[in-house]
């Protein structure tokens, strides 16, 4: 297809960007297709453990005073963690993955403050305290590891691309040559197009999302980040866009805790065996990222690693 005037593409943005604010804020109970997030009363209720105490954790002493965690998050990425914009309410796997952990840790999950934090500013968010743990497509790696602790992984996803749904030159990583590919600052994905594919033409902005509205009005070709949150873009406007070729990464989700804290760590890895072992995980993942059409895999092996 011919790259279309810019008047055009502005009309073709404002349509699908429309598209895209009526769905994000439909929340209907009855018959919701998958694009509409999970229906209100299949989402677990998960119980608040009783007498439940981690007083080698000061983040979960402070979070008990307080009455509940302010846990960090997206709120722009589909089945994962949105936010509502009318009712401010998050849904999605991610955060179900925060409500678990809370109740598992003693503290009511519907009390949870959830603040939207940028994949450039996560390990900040938790160095300074502004939030007390993190659940959001947030890869467990090496040198994250010298800033902030993970519990996890609880789920694994990899590497892939967004593209028009007219596009045909670009099936995999070493198609982008020349093109304009767009991913979030500060994360993996961006990493590893500008280490394994430098000649690709790497754009920045802060959120995926922003990425999808250039891929939309032909201001870049791809998208590139994990499948998991490719595929829910892909889902509000099958027309217009598709993810290609196969997942070229291993990207496994982490739960970012301050680091020195390693009580709350291995209570927070704890508290992921329990959920997986009781169906909680599961149930989770099908009223949220299952709605994607993809079946619940086996939930990944939990790393514990020892504290350093
Ligand atoms: N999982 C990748 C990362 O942590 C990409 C998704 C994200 O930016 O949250 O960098």
């Amino acid at each position: 297809m011919k790259r279309p005037t810019s008047r055009t593409a502005r009309l073709l943005a404002a349509v699908v960007l429309t598209a895209l604010a009526a769905t994000a804020s439909a929340c209907g109970k009855e018959g919701s297709p998958p694009t509409k997030g999970p229906a209100r009363d299949e989402l677990p209720e998960y119980p608040v453990a009783k007498d439940f105490r981690l007083p080698q954790s000061g983040t979960w002493k402070k979070a008990r005073s307080r009455g509940h965690f302010v846990v960090g998050a997206k709120e722009d990425q589909p089945y994962l963690g949105e936010k509502d914009p009318a009712s401010g309410v998050y849904s999605g796997f991610d955060i179900e993955i925060a409500k678990m952990v809370s109740a598992s840790l003693g503290l009511d999950p519907r009390r949870i403050e959830f603040k939207t934090i940028a994949s450039a500013n996560r390990e900040t968010a938790l160095q300074n305290g502004q939030i007390d743990y993190y659940v959001g497509t947030y890869t467990i790696n090496d040198n994250r590891k010298k800033l902030v602790g993970f519990a996890g992984p609880y789920y694994m996803a990899g590497q892939g691309l967004l593209v028009r749904s007219d596009e045909e030159d670009i099936r995999g990583p070493r198609d982008l040559g020349g093109k304009r590919v767009c991913s979030a600052a500060g994360s993996t994905p961006y990493q590893r197009i500008q280490q394994d594919y430098p000649k690709a033409t790497l754009v920045a902005y802060d959120t995926y999302s922003i990425c999808v509205d250039n891929l939309l009005t032909y201001q870049v070709d791809a998208v590139t980040t994990d499948d998991a949150i490719l595929i829910g873009y892909a889902a509000k406007v099958p027309e217009e866009l598709k993810v290609v070729g196969k997942p070229f990464s291993q990207e496994p989700y982490g739960i970012g805790v301050p680091r020195g804290d390693n009580a709350l760590r291995l209570a927070i890895d704890d508290a992921l065996a329990a959920g997986e072992k009781d169906g909680y995980w599961k149930k989770a993942y099908d009223a949220t990222l299952g709605l994607s059409g993809v079946p619940a895999p086996k939930p990944p092996a939990l790393d514990r690693y020892p504290a350093s």
